[in-house]
């Protein structure tokens, strides 16, 4: 089917306390196997691209191998924006086929970051696309950017309203405790602060920094008002796992379809298990239902 918008689909998560897995896919093979995942399971999934993917690959291409795996699949594909700060290639997401799209100006001081995500919102309207914006520090790496664990400052309860009401975002980012990257200790997340801006924004929140998160977390954080996950660092190491552990153990197999196929096979488990985690299982058709309804 042709690409979703994200936002019916992350408030239909939301209303049914479900999330929706969003990986950041590397190449088509990836794309391919988050799709495949999704399918199987009859789950709605969120590819999505960091801008550093996009600058390797062009719009053009991204564009091409996501509707190419979507079109042929009967449940509902995202292609999302990761992480921008912008703004003519956020535009050209939105022109080129994307159907949601992230400002991230996280780092600027509060009214100049909703000022610049107004921009995007702008543009989000013109295209028909969903949008996700920022709001307060998560820490870790991401494209190369570093927040320090001192520098990060958790999203503040009536701030998120105060930019949720502004924006209308499909998906809101917000500072609650998790990074990017992987953890080194524990992580503390903020489970009340996570259920005070759902209950003053009621707007859907992307929980970012999923790597390295107990399950116990992802329901607690899901029941709480998570509705859509983000998985990059765990398929990093998968895809270069995947490709070396199979060559040590086949070193006189130099037939590359195998290679890509066990990378191929060994992704698609991390984005089943995933989906499934977060209670995506079954939910594609229920919500193509109702979207139908709603139209
Ligand atoms: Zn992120």
């Amino acid at each position: 089917m042709p690409l979703v918008n994200m936002k019916p689909l992350l408030r239909d998560a939301m209303d049914n306390g479900y999330a929706v897995a969003a990986f950041n896919l590397v190449d088509y093979n990836t794309t391919k196997a988050m799709v495949k995942a999704a399918e199987e399971l009859n789950a709605p999934v969120i590819c999505q691209t960091s801008a550093k993917t996009i600058a390797y690959f062009s719009h053009k291409e991204i564009v091409r191998w996501v509707r190419t795996v979507a079109e042929d699949s009967p449940v509902p594909v995202v292609l999302h924006l990761d992480h921008c700060k912008d703004i003519p290639m956020i535009e050209e997401c939105a022109k080129s086929g994307w159907t949601s799209i992230m400002i991230d100006a996280s780092e600027l001081p509060f009214e100049e970051n909703l000022e610049m995500s107004k921009r995007v919102r702008d543009i989000a309207e013109k295209y028909g696309v969903g949008m996700e914006a920022e709001l307060g520090q998560i820490m870790g790496v991401e494209d190369d950017m570093v927040v320090a664990e001192e520098d990060s400052v958790l999203t503040d309860p009536e701030d998120a309203k105060k930019f949720c009401d502004a924006l209308d975002l499909s998906a809101f980012a917000c500072a609650v405790g998790t990074a990017h990257g992987f953890y080194k200790g524990e992580p503390k997340v903020d489970f009340d602060r996570i259920e005070a801006i759902n209950q003053l924004t009621r707007t859907p929140m992307a929980l970012h920094g999923g790597t390295g998160l107990s399950d116990d977390t992802f329901a607690r954080a899901i029941a709480r008002g998570a509705a859509k996950v983000n998985i990059s660092t765990n398929l990093k190491h998968v895809f270069v796992e995947s490709f070396v552990n199979y060559h040590n153990e086949n070193p006189a197999d130099f037939e590359p379809l195998r290679l890509i196929d066990a990378q191929y096979q060994a992704c698609k488990l991390l984005f089943s298990s995933f989906i499934a985690k977060f209670g995506g299982e079954n939910r594609a058709q229920p919500f193509l239902e109702a979207l139908k309804q709603a139209a």
